[in-house]
């Protein structure tokens, strides 16, 4: 169990004083008088030690090659609701809740009306030899939360946001997280409808909710927007020119003019790529802090509402203050972003800050070495930059949300089919049958095998 400082230590059980405990309860707390005790629970805590279902806890997982995770924003002082010093309580796994979460998943499963195909995208079935584009142009989006600043929520709470202090209103969000939980899922869904529908024109979008490791809720999610001039081809029409380019001095006469229109074709599709990327998401800052000429707001950004904002100036200041404020990802430390890799030395942020300035959004192509020995390239987008330290994000959506937000598009294959990945599997840390399942499914699957019948085994 993780307490103060990061300290570690057993949780033993005596089963005596839960029983006791228990007992206590259902004497003198009327909401308990009707509870029965179940024994064969408690037989299964240890008499005095550390209870069977701990040893196999999971510790944090530490991915050192989670770029595909976005970053959560800055954590300043005032934003932090829970500290280092919240002691956390820690959740008891009761093998027997197991033993029923099996049966659960079992009776789903032999349920025989249940259809359950493979996942398709129209008729193709999700294949990656023959459709390497079915899931491209998907746009990725994360959305946080500012629970120490909106003054919608704070009003929940009877409080103005700005006449509050921030231990009053630090205290209120811990007090009330149902309160804060159920205002972050309404303000989402409302905010979903108006940017990915009525601005972006979306085709279809999912997305989940998340809890930090500290209690606090954030949203990733997917979109399909109706306009994508089909990145994933011409990702791969500019790749056919890089490889053109690459090989003009080695090839035949014969070949060349084939080769040339490949390279005009390729920079053309690179073009259109780019203009895209540019017109969705931005890692340009109008006004970076290393200028010196940006003055801190009195008032934190996201207290403020879209409708104070009167003027062309409010607005584009606002965009400003609401950037260097939320969207900078200003120091890197090792209990957050700072990794080693495997046989390096340096430590090193796993969302890659700092970046280097680009003057101009271009597409890059970095080998990739498959199973088979073969080299493969994956495309990656270089965006306009003049802020080292400046998180990808979309204007509107950022003053729209009024906190810390995260936009990524895809343009490769290679990619998505890892972002997705790791969006949609991305497992609750308690979820071990699942899990466990899950894997033998995959491990005894071919692409001829019946879904129904395989998951049943
Ligand atoms: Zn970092």
């Amino acid at each position: 169990m993780k307490g103060k400082e990061n300290s570690f230590k057993d949780v033993t059980v005596r089963r005596q004083n839960v029983a006791d405990a228990l007992q206590w309860l259902v004497n003198n707390n009327s909401h308990y008088k009707d509870i029965t005790i179940n024994q064969n629970s408690l037989n299964s805590l240890p008499e005095h030690g550390v209870p069977h279902g701990l040893l196999s806890v999971e510790t944090e997982n530490i991915d050192l090659d989670a770029t595909c995770e976005p970053d959560l924003g800055p954590q300043n002082e005032d934003d932090i609701v829970y500290n280092e010093g919240t002691e956390m309580s820690s959740f008891l796994p009761i093998p027997e809740c197991q033993q029923q979460e099996i049966e659960a998943v079992r009776q789903q499963l032999s349920n025989d009306s249940n259809h359950l195909p493979w996942p398709t995208v129209g008729s193709e079935p999700l294949n990656d030899n023959n459709s390497p584009c079915w899931s491209s142009n998907i746009l990725f989006f994360t959305f946080s939360s500012a629970d120490m600043h909106w003054p919608e929520l704070h009003a929940i709470f009877g409080n103005s946001v700005s006449n509050n202090s921030t231990d009053n209103k630090r205290q209120n969000v811990i007090n009330n997280p149902h309160i804060t939980d159920w205002f972050f899922t309404q303000r989402l869904e409302s905010f979903i409808k108006y940017w990915l529908y009525n601005s972006l024109d979306a085709e279809w979008h999912w997305y989940r909710f998340e809890y930090q490791a500290r209690g606090s809720i954030h949203c990733h999610g997917v979109a399909k927007l109706k306009n994508d001039p089909g990145l994933c081809k011409l990702s791969e029409t500019a790749l056919k020119g890089y490889l053109a380019e690459m090989s003009t001095n080695t090839a035949e006469q014969v070949n060349i003019l084939e080769l040339n229109q490949q390279i005009v074709d390729g920079k053309k599709a690179s073009q259109v790529v780019c203009q895209y990327v540019d017109w969705l998401l931005s890692t340009y800052n109008p006004d970076p802090p290393d200028n010196g000429t940006w003055v801190k707001p009195s008032i934190h950004p996201c207290q403020k509402r879209h409708k104070d904002l009167v003027s062309l100036q409010d607005s584009e200041q606002d965009y400003v203050d609401l950037l260097n404020t939320v969207q900078r990802h200003t120091r890197c430390s090792t209990n957050y972003c700072l990794r080693k890799k495997q046989n390096e030395t340096e430590l090193k942020c796993r969302f890659k800050f700092p970046f280097e300035p680009c003057v101009n959004t271009k597409l890059e192509f970095e080998p990739i070495h498959t199973k088979d020995g073969s080299t493969q390239y994956k495309a990656k987008i270089i965006t306009k930059r003049n802020d080292s330290r400046l998180n990808n994000h979309q204007r509107l959506q950022l003053q729209g949300w009024r906190a810390n937000c995260d936009i990524q598009v895809i343009i490769d294959y290679h990619a998505c089919v890892e972002y997705l990945a790791k969006y949609a599997s991305k497992g609750e840390p308690k979820s071990p049958v699942m899990k466990l399942a899950f894997n033998s499914i995959v491990r005894n699957c071919n692409n001829n095998s019946n879904p129904t019948k395989l998951i049943k085994k």
